[in-house]
């Protein structure tokens, strides 16, 4: 089935170097096979700890490392800087749009495909430019920018109800990461950044958490909802269950009940974060195009057993943009889908025939809610408060790629433990465009 190179070995090219895409490369380290890695940025990226990023605890750096500097030792790949824009599935090429605009072809043998997902407004994409979302580096420097600007105009606006406006901060999504922004501004109000400030007082800030079901954390069991629910509730985050995000504007949130669509509440608030649902990128729609395949509501594409595209066995689908058996988009998904696929790739390069099943190992899931508070679920065991903290720690440093990452993040939580601050507070202006409008 594989078309030889030159030099008689298979060429895998994978697009995308997040959790999933990573993996299927290392995994094919002593495979005799050429591995082409292309990602439209230079770094692996750990997005579970990217609201710390956000929320000025750890930096840009402590949670990426760059994609050459991981794969320096693997010397059957090279690394290719640019956006994957089309695929040709009869030749087997892709081209790749490189950072100066120019596009390059590259041919393949085996192509992977693990480029995650984004950020989903539902129809409401005019929400965006108010509600950015939480899934890049960009998006998460472009929060701590809105997050830190709000204090800061705050501190300089004699008016208090102006003032108050800048002081509120509304969170859509009561998932993990809604869950965990929320708690995290709180916490930087009312630790990090007490007594830095002469007029206002940042503990005052109002962080509104709202959310359409009828807990948050869903993906978790009830009892471990309601754990977290309580811990919110200390923090002081106030959380609005059954509620639609209806309307976002620069100064102003909109909430509709989902039992009483009368019910319409606007809050006065000039930071509006959103964490309300994700899709496929796009070049999830060209993949399936060129292939002939279909995507699901969410855009992902279905997979064989194998994890290889239907009709298409030498096209692969790694991590969030692969739907099967209802799988989560979670880490572990895409972490043990980019091995499996690494592993039947090197077994037919090796002249196997076998094209494994993905058998998928759950290993549970894990949310931080405040400090000395997460909340962990393993099968039926179910931590919370200090040893569900203890937990999120080993599991979320396990996790991110380097050793130099791993202790520079250890280091970084135990000074922030020990005296509150945060240092992790730098903004930065983004695009010059919109430099002379930083906090929106
Ligand atoms: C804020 C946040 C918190 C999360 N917390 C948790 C958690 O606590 N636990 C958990 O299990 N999971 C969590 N997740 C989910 C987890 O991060 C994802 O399931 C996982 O990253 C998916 O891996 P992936 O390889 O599919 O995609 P990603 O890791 O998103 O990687 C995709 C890569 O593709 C690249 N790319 C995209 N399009 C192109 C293109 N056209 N050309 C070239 N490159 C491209 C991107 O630059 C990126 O490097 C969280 C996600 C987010 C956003």
């Amino acid at each position: 089935m594989t078309t030889q190179r030159a030099n008689g070995r298979p060429r895998v090219v994978i697009v995308g170097a997040g959790l999933g895409g990573l993996q299927t490369a290392r995994r094919l380290k002593r495979a005799d096979v050429d591995v082409t890695v292309v990602d439209r940025g230079t770094s692996h990226l750990f997005q579970p700890l990217l609201y710390q990023c956000a929320t000025g605890l750890l930096s840009e750096g402590a949670i990426s490392s760059p994609i050459r500097h991981l794969l320096r030792r693997q010397r059957n790949a090279d690394v290719v800087l640019g956006e994957a824009e089309e695929v040709d599935a009869e030749g087997q090429t892709i081209s790749v749009c490189r950072p100066d605009g120019s596009s390059m072809t590259i041919g393949y043998d085996h192509l992977v495909v693990a480029v995650g997902m984004r950020t989903a407004y539902h129809g409401n994409d005019e929400f965006a430019q108010y509600a950015p979302g939480m899934k890049t580096l960009d998006d998460a420097l472009a929060i701590r920018r809105r997050i830190i600007g709000a204090f800061e105009v705050a501190e300089t606006i004699p008016d208090a109800e102006q003032r108050r406006e800048w002081l509120t901060f509304a969170v859509a999504g009561g998932g993990p990461t809604g869950v965990e922004l929320a708690g995290q501004i709180r916490e930087l109000a009312t630790l990090a950044l007490q007594n830095e400030f002469r007029t206002i007082d940042p503990g005052e800030a109002r962080v509104l958490l709202l959310h359409g079901g009828d807990r948050v954390l869903p993906s978790f069991s009830p009892k471990l909802s309601h754990r977290a629910q309580t811990i919110l509730d200390q923090l002081g985050v106030e959380t609005h269950l059954g509620v639609h995000v209806t309307d976002v504007t620069a100064d102003e949130v909109e909430t509709t009940s989902k039992s009483t669509p009368h019910e319409v509440i606007r809050y006065q608030t000039r930071t509006t974060l959103w964490s309300a649902g994700v899709e496929a990128v796009p070049f999830a729609g060209v993949v399936a195009r060129a292939l002939g395949v279909e995507q699901d509501r969410g855009g992902r594409i279905s997979v064989e057993a194998d994890l290889s595209v239907p009709g298409h066995p030498n096209v692969w689908i790694v991590g969030d943009m692969m739907s099967r058996d209802n799988l989560p988009g979670v880490a572990e998904v895409a972490m043990q889908g980019g091995r499996h696929v690494g592993a039947v790739i090197a077994h037919l390069a090796g002249d196997g025939t076998e094209r494994a099943p993905f058998r998928y190992h759950d290993l549970g899931s894990a949310a931080y809610i405040a400090r000395r508070h997460a909340v962990v679920e393993a099968g039926r065991l179910n931590l919370y408060g200090y040893i569900g903290w203890v937990a999120w720690g080993i599991i979320h440093i396990a996790f991110l790629a380097g050793m130099r990452n791993r202790l520079g993040t250890v280091m970084n939580w135990s000074a922030t433990l020990l005296t509150d601050s945060r240092r992790e507070r730098a903004i930065t202006y983004g695009d010059p465009e919109t430099a002379r409008r930083p906090y929106r």
